[in-house]
């Protein structure tokens, strides 16, 4: 394998005493961005920005870019409409795919009918519509989600097929403010990477009716580098990072704060080969965010490493969810005060970010910890692109319990390549009803050691072949490792893989220099502690 480049965004905090002239800035960037993707809302951009893969403000150029205010044109740079240039044209790029699927939809529910029901639809236009592999061209969720709008549309207003377009049926929506300085070249902003602060120089507006450069300041300042970045900044293959962006946050108090995102490159390093594959085969959930076993080829080598919130964080979460539901809802059904609905709504999005950031942070600071200890050379993961139908969970519970799986594989992937590990993800198909013990194929979920009737949403596992019992999310833990010997050449499926025998004489210590850890020896538990 050889190495290759990896780009990692680091965000460095703005002084709080120039925050008047960036609320400015923000402010006015972020009308210039609305008003001018208002305008340029079109199939025709859209399409000119998708065909090509030129940077975006070379198509979208400055010139278009403008602000009004009651009829009075307001004063921005040159090389700041280019940004807002570049940002628009990216908003519209991303677009091209969703749009073509969207006519494509349309012209195959023009000659079907609209009636026609989803299944047919996808089956339809997965055969009419492919690529050069032969294979179906868009995704089922897109196509899902395209007919449904079509479909929505038809019952409200029941037009004419043709005056459906893309751009009246779909408005463009910015989420974050994302003020991309690459096109600048050094002439609003300027920096200087030392080792151990940036120094930066900036143009930004006094005012926000900004009628002339007049207006615009040029501002100095001086940020040190927490110590902790700077040991990464080190390991990066540039020092000097290329041209960031300008972001925002806004903490639980309301507070904002400004931020550069600057692109480090880092080599990204070659996995160690070790003579064995010891792996940290690991199930995700919520309540047990993390189930956790160590194994290599066919041998188990710790007990189930579990790590846990409290139910009242369990609760807390639930309740959040719930209320969330609710609002949605009410929404839906269009009763009730609709901004305060979305406010409030906003709201616990927040609350729940910011419990899922620690979560998240905390989960993989310990599985990386327990991967070390025990000289795992790979960790594996489920991939949850995949679909995985988890029967007898309602919907909102399902999503629930799949809702830190993103993020952790994602902050994981970061962690592992840092530390040298590899992340492998694996089909998770049938890692909750195989038998890692005797591959039979038929477990059963039971509700608990003691009574092993079968259950829909028992929370326990048992084999009645070789009556193999185990906590269902370990279990799966276990196959999750037996997955990872699938090959589409050799081992089909779960099924084919090698079982994972009991450990008779116990199970083995982990590598001598951690022998002094006892909590490896028995079944870890992890309370995860956040705050709020
Ligand atoms: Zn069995």
């Amino acid at each position: 394998m050889s190495s290759f480049l990896k780009k990692y965004y680091f965000k460095i905090t703005l002084p709080e005493n120039k925050k008047k002239y960036l609320s400015n800035f923000k402010q006015l960037i972020e009308k210039a961005t609305k008003q001018s993707l208002e305008k340029l809302w079109s199939e025709e951009w859209i399409t000119q920005l998708g065909i090509t893969t030129v940077k975006a403000h070379c198509i979208i150029t400055a010139g278009r870019i403008s602000i009004e205010e009651e009829g009075k044109k307001i004063y921005l740079p040159s090389r700041v409409r280019m940004g807002i240039a570049e940002r628009i044209g990216r908003i519209l790029r991303s677009q091209y795919k969703r749009m073509k699927c969207f006519n494509d939809c349309l012209k195959i529910m023009e000659i079907v009918g609209v009636n026609e029901n989803e299944s047919k639809l996808i089956k339809l236009l997965n055969l009419t519509f492919r690529s050069y592999k032969n294979k179906p061209y868009y995704k089922k969720v897109l196509l899902l989600q395209n007919i449904r709008l079509i479909k929505n549309w038809q019952q409200k207003i029941s037009i004419d097929f043709h005056m459906l377009s893309y751009c009246n049926i779909v408005k463009p929506t910015i989420k974050n403010f994302v003020f991309p300085y690459g096109p600048d070249n050094y002439r609003e902003l300027d920096y200087m990477v030392r080792n151990t602060s940036i120094w930066f120089k900036i143009r930004l507006p006094t005012t926000i009716n900004s009628r002339s450069i007049n207006d615009w300041e040029w501002i100095e300042g001086l940020i040190p580098i927490p110590e902790k970045l700077q040991k990464k900044i080190n390991e990066s293959t540039n020092q000097h990072p290329k041209k960031p962006r300008m972001i925002t946050k806004t903490l639980k108090g309301g507070k904002e704060y400004f931020f550069f995102s600057f692109p480090w490159n880092f080599e990204k390093k070659k996995v160690v080969q070790k003579e064995r594959t010891r792996a940290l085969a690991v199930d995700l959930g919520l309540k047990k965010i993390a189930t956790a076993v160590v194994c290599e080829k066919d041998k188990q080598l710790s007990k189930p490493i579990y790590l846990k919130i409290t139910s009242k964080q369990y609760q807390h979460i639930e309740r959040l969810f719930k209320h969330l539901q609710g609002i949605s809802i009410q929404i839906k059904r269009k009763t009730g005060n609709h901004r305060k609905q979305q406010e409030e709504q906003a709201r616990i999005y927040r609350k729940l970010s910011r419990i899922k950031h620690q979560l998240v942070q905390t989960t993989t600071t310990i599985l990386i910890d327990k991967a070390k200890q025990w000289n795992c050379s790979e960790i594996i993961l489920e991939d949850l692109r995949m679909f995985r139908p988890k029967k007898g969970l309602r919907k909102w519970s399902r999503r629930l319990n799949e809702w830190l799986h993103g993020q952790i594989a994602q902050i994981l992937e970061y962690k592992t390549n840092e530390e040298g590990i590899k992340l492998l993800k694996v089909t998770p198909w049938g890692t909750s009803i195989h038998c890692p013990r005797c591959t039979n194929t038929r477990g059963l979920k039971v509700t608990s050691p003691t009574i092993l009737t079968p259950k829909k949403s028992g929370r326990w596992f048992y084999c009645p072949n070789c009556g193999f019992n185990a906590d269902r999310d370990y279990n799966a833990a276990l196959n999750i490792f037996r997955a990872r010997f699938i090959n589409y050449r050799k081992i089909k499926s779960l099924k084919d893989t090698s079982p994972i025998p009991y450990m008779e004489i116990g199970i083995p210590s982990p590598d001598r220099s951690w022998r002094r850890s006892r909590n490896d020896l028995t079944t870890t538990q992890v309370v995860l502690v956040t705050g709020g």
